[in-house]
């Protein structure tokens, strides 16, 4: 066997690609697009926040994200080990008990340690959730060095290459391309996400902020430069398309809602994409003729691929022997 081919440079292929290289792999990764983005991970929050997510996701992804702010802070720079701060407008602090009931990891924080953690919120909000234990990056930074650590490696990464062509014939393959494997993988379905990406000096926060609200859940994830990345929607579409009005003054509104002073931010960006997701929104890992499939990671790319590329590398060196 001569090497493994990954397909796609998302969170997905990058953090496969880099875990097989890492185990002695010879690795080439192929990816359609000329250079890293373009794609899902791109405008993804970089939240790593395994207790947050098991308000509405299962254990699993609890349990396995758990890890991830390890192994990201092993490899990349930045990763902010801050915790996750949720807070809830007063009219809804129902909405902070049902969150608690549903999470673990989390302290309460009075408006005293809200102001204490975030200055800029105090006296704004009376009640909210501490998660110590979590953290986030910037999405972009942390490809870049993935990618930086493959070359250092050895890796060879084609860019501007389709690999939906190789065959067989290529060695192994792990499949990677996110929503675009739709086609063979019957079950993965698209969930729209929108992002807005603000930059404001009138508000600072070393955290990412959660606000609950019944309708508009809304997060906002700090990142160098006075930049904030606002999300997230989630709609059951695989349109790409652009950012809705609707979806742009919700996220907005909900920004103003958690500091006026979002108010008078720069937009810098509007983006959306397509979260590939099977049905309990869980990844999967498959096997088809040759091909393992590694796929649907919907919300959770960053907080899982760490994972999931440990179980794709020890299946792949058991499908090929030596990698190299
Ligand atoms: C707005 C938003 C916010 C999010 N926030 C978070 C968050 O805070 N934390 C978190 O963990 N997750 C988050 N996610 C989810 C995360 O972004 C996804 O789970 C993740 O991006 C999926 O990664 P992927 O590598 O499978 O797919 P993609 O990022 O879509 O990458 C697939 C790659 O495959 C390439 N490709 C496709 N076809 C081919 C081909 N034929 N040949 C070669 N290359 C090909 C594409 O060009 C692309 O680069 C968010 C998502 C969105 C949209």
């Amino acid at each position: 066997m001569s090497g493994v081919f990954v397909i796609g440079a998302g969170v997905v292929g990058l953090t496969v690609a880099l875990t097989l290289a890492e185990r002695g792999a010879k690795v080439t990764l192929v990816e359609r697009s000329r250079e890293l983005g373009g794609n899902a991970s791109w405008l993804a929050g970089g939240m790593l926040a395994p207790f947050c997510e098991g308000e509405s996701a299962p254990q699993s992804v609890v349990d396995m994200g758990k890890g991830a702010i390890d192994w990201w802070d092993a490899r990349v720079p930045g990763v902010a080990r801050a915790g996750t701060l949720v807070v809830a407008p007063p009219r809804d602090v129902d909405e902070i008990d049902r969150f608690a009931r549903r999470t673990r990891g989390h302290e309460r924080a009075t408006e005293a340690r809200i102001a204490a953690l975030e200055p800029d919120l105090g006296g704004r909000f009376r009640t909210g959730l501490f998660f110590a234990g979590e953290g986030h990056l910037d999405p972009r930074g942390a490809m870049g060095a993935l990618a930086g650590a493959l070359r250092r490696r050895g890796a060879e990464m084609r860019f501007g290459e389709d690999g939906e062509g190789l065959g067989p014939e290529a060695g192994l393959i792990v499949d990677c391309r996110g929503f675009a494997a739709r086609a063979e993988l019957e079950q993965l379905r698209g969930v729209r996400g929108e992002m807005i990406r603000v930059r404001t000096r009138e508000v600072s926060f070393t955290r990412s902020v959660r606000l609950l609200h019944p309708r508009i859940p809304l997060y906002v994830v700090p990142r160098a430069n006075g930049e904030f990345m606002i999300g997230a929607t989630m709609i059951e579409s695989a349109e790409k398309g652009a950012v809705s009005v609707r979806s742009a003054i919700e996220m907005l509104s909900a920004a103003y809602a958690l500091h006026p002073a979002f108010g008078e931010a720069e937009i810098l960006e509007m983006s959306a994409d397509v979260r590939p997701a099977y049905p309990d929104n869980e990844p999967r890992i498959d096997e088809r003729g040759g091909r393992i499939f590694v796929n649907g990671f919907f919300r959770h790319g960053f907080l899982l691929a760490p994972a999931f590329a440990d179980r794709v590398a020890t299946l792949a060196f058991e499908r090929a022997g030596a990698l190299v």
